[in-house]
């Protein structure tokens, strides 16, 4: 659980109306297996009047997508790419890419 998909990473849609879109991601609903990412999957959600914005208006929000959509996104490759496990000399476990070996943590 604590080696996949984080928020915060970089990520693109693999598949639906929004494939190829990268964003970072902003939320991780681990039961429901869902992410938000940013500016992906933009859905239009109205806004009533309030005192401030008296005319409402039609807010724009990211919807979750599935997590198996999503794939993180190597920074040295710049491609999606599945991720695999490195242990580091304090025994601390790491994503990095399976092709390059770039480490995902920041
Ligand atoms: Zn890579």
């Amino acid at each position: 659980m604590a080696l996949r998909i984080r928020k915060g990473d970089l990520v693109q849609v693999m598949t639906g109306k929004e494939k190829g879109r990268r964003g970072k991601v902003l939320r991780v609903d681990p039961e429901k297996n869902r992410v938000y990412v940013e500016k992906v999957n933009l859905v239009k959600k109205h806004q009533r009047p309030t005192e401030r914005n008296p005319q409402g208006g039609i807010l724009e929000k990211e919807a979750p997508i599935h997590i198996s959509n999503v794939m993180v996104v190597c920074p040295k490759c710049d491609k999606p790419r599945r991720f695999g496990v490195k242990f580091l000399s304090d025994g601390s476990k790491v994503r990095c890419c399976k092709k390059c070996g770039e480490v995902f943590e920041s």
